[in-house]
């Protein structure tokens, strides 16, 4: 399942944007005028941050409804390090996500399995090599014979990494037994 967020963040950024600017040409602090375009941007912020909410709803029981065992990465093993702005409001998204999607699957007896995010758009879900190609790449090409989407690849990557844990946690779980 392919699912497309970026055209709709796109928008939304474009709307917070304008109403940035609108408050940048009201040079006045005191004035009538920008005190509407400062509940214009907070109206905006809500906004957006409704729409992302509404969306993660949909998508987290759609992902728990569709799927018996869900893969995702990691974001504790990741780290918060960047410092780009984007980079965190985007950390902070995916997280909100994740606790969405992990209760969601628990009350569903859905398997949710956090895998290590490292290196899953470089890894050949294949073959395993390491390829490392820039964000614009859309496509994995690599030496084994394997070419499909980037996003695919990551997502075969994640999932394969997702099996293992799987087998690995019911090895231990016989062991225990
Ligand atoms: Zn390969």
């Amino acid at each position: 399942m392919r699912i497309e967020n970026h055209r709709y963040d796109q928008a939304a950024q474009a709307k917070l944007r304008k109403a940035q600017r609108k408050i940048a040409r009201r040079q006045n602090k005191k004035s009538k005028r920008r005190r509407q375009a400062i509940l214009l941007l907070q109206k905006v912020h809500q906004h957006v941050a409704n729409q992302r909410k509404d969306f993660q709803h949909k998508l987290s029981t759609q992902l728990v409804q569709n799927f018996g065992l869900i893969a995702v990465e990691d974001l504790n093993i990741k780290g918060l390090s960047a410092g780009i702005l984007a980079k965190a409001v985007h950390d902070v998204a995916w997280s909100t996500f994740l606790n969405m999607l992990a209760y969601k699957a628990e009350n569903a007896g859905r398997q949710l399995l956090k895998v290590d995010p490292q290196y899953t758009s470089q890894e050949c879900p294949n073959c395993h090599a390491l390829e490392k190609k820039p964000l614009s790449e859309r496509v994995h090409r690599c030496d084994c014979g394997l070419t499909i989407g980037r996003d695919h690849a990551a997502a075969l990557v994640i999932l394969g990494r997702g099996l293992r844990l799987q087998a690995q946690t019911m090895e231990q779980s016989v062991l225990v037994a």
